[in-house]
């Protein structure tokens, strides 16, 4: 049965790389009916954040991932699932004991500033910075003797894995194919148990992931140089290793260069885009293609269809692209097909953007959708930019102010159509103020005045809606009622 997990530090927001990892561990859980987990590695107390689990949680709630065992929905059999609670029942101390005996791990008391001198002393000597074994050469007794002059002297011990000397470690990763790995490149024996003693993120998640049962772990690239720590800890302790796939690295499509938390000028938090009034399935089908690709030229896709497509297969190799834009194409196409789901959140876009109250909303929520339908959602990326497109000018109307604009009322046609234009939509009864009744008296106008195209529209726009630009014209003015076209044309005209 497969089991998988995906295993935040609660260290912050959930990430667009954080926010795929769970994505597809759960796609891979949801379609083989598996076993999705969720896990806090939370060992990192420093770098910890309040509510940061809260935080993660809420967002892959928001997302539409569920899981079946986790921090809120313990198996007993497998709890807990925070990794402060596990090493607070002697879960790592256990294994950390068990390699101290065996001699595959041992007690190290060197200081931060003699680790220090030693790595800039192998820099200047062009090596790569490595851990030196300090114990070299001596045997059981002196080490103990080595070790116990330093507990004397009140230093704090780590705990270091003793990594075997030239050893492959070699795994078919699900996505990259064979990779190998020499533990020369590790960079000598490394913490698993730090001073404070907690144990490090590269030796607690294989104890857990053995320990709940984990099948498969699918994770980003960025942990491939972890996967050769885990998997001598795996043959420490002579457990089998589950499978392991590294997702592609994400790149920003402009630069090409990694995702980085730090760039502030692009969103990456699921929370921003939730925010903006990204929709949560654009947002799911979006990441969904990021390092893994379907059959055919289709994106858009439900996280049903996501689920019955999954093939741990189809993982792309080549780094995935992170493209703002496509995003925000995805999202639109997501926000015309649901509109019913979008609309109210459009209009309590209007509310936020002060352009009516949250009274006049509830009362007239048909008038705004029709507002917003007309104004269209084609063009906006994100709920939150409604506000600017509905403005005009259902709203409030601004000045002409553009000289080149304005011109067009000023010639002489301009001026006969703008009057023409008023004496027939006066004419006009309200019930018949229709979008195809002012398109009949635009028609006539032309055939009237023999003038046409812009010469003829222009006019028309500006003394309506004091723009020369926008939606359906006709459709503006018969959302808007003959009352308040009236209005808008006499203030213009005066
Ligand atoms: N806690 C790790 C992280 O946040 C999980 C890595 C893993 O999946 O093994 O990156």
């Amino acid at each position: 049965k497969i089991r998988v997990r995906y295993a935040p530090s609660p260290t912050g927001h959930l990430h667009i790389g954080n926010a795929r990892t769970a994505i597809f561990n759960w796609l891979f859980a949801r379609h083989y009916h598996g076993q999705f987990i969720i896990r806090i590695e939370d060992t990192d107390l420093a770098r910890n954040v309040v509510g940061g689990e809260k935080s993660q949680l809420d967002n892959l709630s928001w997302l539409g991932v569920d899981w079946d065992e986790g921090p809120d929905k313990a198996d007993p059999k497998y709890a807990p699932y925070r990794q402060t609670e596990r090493a607070a029942q002697g879960i790592y101390k256990k294994y950390i004991d068990q390699l101290l005996a065996s001699g595959q791990a041992y007690k190290s008391y060197k200081t931060e500033d003699t680790l220090k001198a030693e790595r800039e002393a192998q820099t200047a000597a062009h090596q790569a910075p490595h851990y030196v074994y300090e114990y070299a050469g001596m045997d059981t007794q002196q080490i103990q003797a080595a070790q116990a002059t330093d507990e004397a002297a009140g230093l704090k011990a780590v705990v270091r894995f003793r990594v075997p000397e030239d050893h492959d470690y070699d795994w078919q990763d699900i996505v990259k194919g064979k990779v190998k790995i020499n533990s020369k490149e590790i960079g000598g024996d490394w913490v698993i148990q730090k001073a404070d003693g907690m144990p490090t993120y590269n030796f607690a998640v294989v104890i857990d992931d053995h320990l709940m049962d984990i099948t498969h772990v699918l994770r980003g690239d960025d942990h491939v140089s972890n996967t050769p720590k885990q998997l001598m800890v795996y043959e420490a302790l002579g457990w089998q290793a589950p499978k392991f796939g590294h997702m592609a690295l994400i790149i920003k499509a402009e630069t090409g260069k990694k995702l980085s938390k730090r760039d502030e000028d692009t969103l990456q938090f699921i929370e921003q885009y939730r925010e903006l009034g990204y929709l949560p399935e654009a947002m799911f089908n979006f990441i969904g293609l990021l390092g893994w690709s379907p059959v055919g030229e289709n994106e858009i896709f439900t996280r049903e269809q996501f689920k019955d497509m999954f093939d741990e297969t189809r993982f792309t190799k080549a780094n995935a692209k992170f493209d703002a834009k496509k995003l925000a194409w995805v999202n639109n196409q997501w926000m015309r097909s649901e509109k019913n789901k979008v609309m109210p959140q459009l209009i309590s876009e209007l509310v936020k953007a002060g352009l009516v109250t949250q009274t006049q909303a509830d009362q007239q929520a048909d008038y705004l959708a029709k507002i917003i339908e007309i104004a269209g959602v084609d063009g906006i990326k994100a709920t939150s930019e409604i506000s600017a497109l509905a403005t005009y000018p259902f709203f409030k109307l601004h000045e002409i102010t553009d000289a080149d604009q304005r011109s067009w009322l000023d010639t002489d046609d301009g001026k006969k159509v703008a009057a023409a234009f008023a004496n027939k939509i006066e004419a006009l009864t309200t019930d018949d103020f229709s979008a195809d009744k002012i398109m009949e008296i635009i028609r006539s106008l032309q055939a009237e005045l023999a003038i046409k195209g812009r010469a003829l529209w222009n006019p028309i726009r500006l003394i309506t809606t004091h723009e020369v630009q926008g939606p359906n014209l006709p459709e503006i003015l018969a959302v808007m009622g003959k009352g308040w076209t009236l209005q808008n044309i006499q203030k213009t005209l005066v």
